[in-house]
């Protein structure tokens, strides 16, 4: 049973006033939608988002479902009215209004969360398969809204952890899966989409379906990294591992960006015996400004960069490469200090710049939770997020630095610039997220937090700052995608999936058909 919505909180910065399409009040939820009304802020909640950019309309109605069955009737609601649609929400952490549905239904998947179970399995068990060996190995199966934090603390109570992540943990698991989720240890294991083994999805049609690899698989490949456009994830089936029991944390400091992009290369390209269980980095400008600045970097209070340590000919940005190293209790304190220096020994970074601490796994992954709380007490957090995010083929990465790092962000951008390669054949093709050609590509994320104007720069300077960097990347030829994309018209999607379109509408056509569902997605209109 559909049970309307009460927990949206206040949202800032909005009237309460309808906005229609265009401007004029919104009308009653359709009557044959057999849905009941939802009150006025709680859709406004439901249509604002973590970007703060757009001023689309609300939804209709606010939904919150139990279980597949009551997914499923939103979606027969939706169809049985020429003109609704229908979009999941996880954490509403999206820039573009991508989980609004305006005058639509919006499902706060938040409903579904709770009840994980981990789960025992056996690989190559195929009977037809040579070489069988009958390895175990652990799942867990959570709810499509449940959240990565809460994931993450179930699967520690049983010594375990999903492998792969993003930074941020207060994220949904449809959410992530619905783009990619990547992280420092996606060199190693993919993004988040590769590691799903099984999925519940209700398709577009109402119908509840479960899909594996071997199983519906062109649904199940189709709605990993699917932008919520083929079927809600009421059900994720993720791989664990054992999870280790602390992390050694280290940054390292480099001058040169070819010296920093040849040492992140060579360590996302080593066996894993011999490198880091987590490899990322970020660009901070060469000066002792409080966000921008070399501050950024150091791990604890007490460790302090010394800028004198920095060649009086370097640029006006640096590089900070992080890594992890995991450990468990009983390793002997010289064997990981000797691990450690020997697999940093070879790479080029500043010497005298290298900070570094240990803590547990569980404070590593939510490393980032510390800026939330800041950026919610100094007002960066409500403030529009103009966020980008950017693979780059390693080929062009250079020339990606000197346009791009050292010219149009030379300033920094009063957040983090986060800068890391992944590996092309670490994501699985038959996904429907499309990535650069080449092998090795970089994640580049302008994780913007500003203050709003007047006190901060314009939103429209940071957005117009944002296309001089896609335009940099389109008239550079550069081999790039946009990660977490938005477009304007059906033309930039063909564009941006390239030679996948084809299979993109046809996947909608067979999953989607009315195409009822994420229409902030502006992708495809609504059949009628
Ligand atoms: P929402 O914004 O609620 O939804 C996103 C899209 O997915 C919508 O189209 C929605 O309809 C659809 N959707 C949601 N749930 C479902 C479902 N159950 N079934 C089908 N479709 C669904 N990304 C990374 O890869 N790595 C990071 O390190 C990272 N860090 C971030 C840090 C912050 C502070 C923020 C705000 C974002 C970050 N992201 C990162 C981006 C994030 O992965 C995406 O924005 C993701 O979509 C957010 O999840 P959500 O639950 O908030 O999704």
């Amino acid at each position: 049973m559909i049970v309307f919505s009460d927990r949206f909180p206040q949202p800032h910065h909005q009237q309460q006033q309808d906005p229609g399409q265009d401007g004029s009040s919104q009308p009653d939820p359709p009557a044959a939608s057999g849905l009941e009304p939802t009150p006025l802020h709680l859709r406004l909640a439901a249509a604002r988002d973590f970007g703060g950019l757009r001023a689309d309309p609300p939804p209709a109605t606010v939904a919150l479902p139990s279980t597949a069955s009551d997914v499923t009737r939103a979606i027969r609601a939706a169809l049985s009215h020429q003109t609704l649609t229908l979009s999941a929400r996880g954490c509403g952490h999206s820039v573009h209004g991508q989980a609004n549905a305006p005058h639509g239904i919006v499902l706060d998947m938040s409903s579904m969360r709770g009840s994980m179970a981990v789960i025992p399995r056996v690989a190559n068990t195929d009977p037809e398969q040579a070489g069988s060996t009958g390895s175990s190995y652990f799942c867990v199966d959570v709810k499509g809204g449940e959240v990565w934090e809460d994931v993450l603390r179930f699967c520690l109570q049983f010594g375990m952890a999903p492998r792969s992540w993003t930074d941020f943990l207060s994220l949904s698991v449809g959410g992530t899966l619905s783009n990619g989720g990547v992280s420092g240890q996606s060199f190693r294991y993919g993004p988040q989409v590769v590691n799903v083994e099984e999925m519940e999805v209700v398709t577009g049609s109402g119908e509840v379906v479960r899909c594996s690899e071997r199983e519906n698989g062109e649904l199940f490949f189709g709605v990993l990294g699917g932008l919520g456009q083929f079927g809600i994830i009421t059900r994720a089936r993720i791989l664990l591992q054992k999870a280790p029991d602390m992390v050694r944390w280290i940054r390292v400091v480099y001058a040169d960006f070819d010296d920093f992009s040849r040492d992140q290369e060579l360590l996302v390209t080593r066996a894993s015996s011999e490198s880091f269980d987590y490899i990322e980095g970020f660009v901070f400008t060469n000066s002792d400004h409080p966000v921008n600045g070399c501050h950024s970097v150091p791990l604890l209070p007490h460790q302090t960069f010394d800028l004198n340590l920095i060649p009086a000919n370097a640029g006006p940005v640096l590089y900070c490469l992080e890594i992890a190293l995991h450990f468990a209790n009983r390793d002997d304190a010289k064997t990981i200090e000797k691990r450690v220096s020997q697999m940093l020994e070879p790479l080029k970074f500043r010497r005298g710049l290298k900070f570094s601490c240990d803590l547990t796994y569980y404070d590593f992954l939510q490393r980032v939770k510390s800026n939330e709380e800041a950026a919610k007490a100094n007002g960066t957090w409500d403030a529009p997020h103009p966020w980008l995010n950017l693979f780059i083929s390693s080929k062009n990465i250079q020339e990606f630095d000197s346009k791009v790092f050292n010219k149009i962000l030379k300033n920094g951008i009063g957040g983090s610039i986060l800068v890391y390669p992944l590996i092309k054949s670490k994501w699985d093709p038959r996904m429907s997220v499309v990535v650069p050609d080449n092998e090795i590509f970089y994640l580049v994320a302008l994780l913007r937090f500003n203050k709003p104007y007047p006190e901060g720069p314009s939103l429209q300077s940071l957005l117009a700052q944002n296309q001089e960097i896609i335009d940099c990347c389109t008239s550079n030829n550069f081999d790039f995608k946009v990660y977490i994309p938005h477009c304007n018209s059906q033309d930039q999607w063909k564009a941006h999936f390239g030679n996948q379109w084809s299979r993109f509408v046809e996947r909608k056509a067979a999953f989607d058909p009315m195409a009822v569902l994420a229409p902030g997605q502006r992708i495809f209109p609504r059949v009628q």
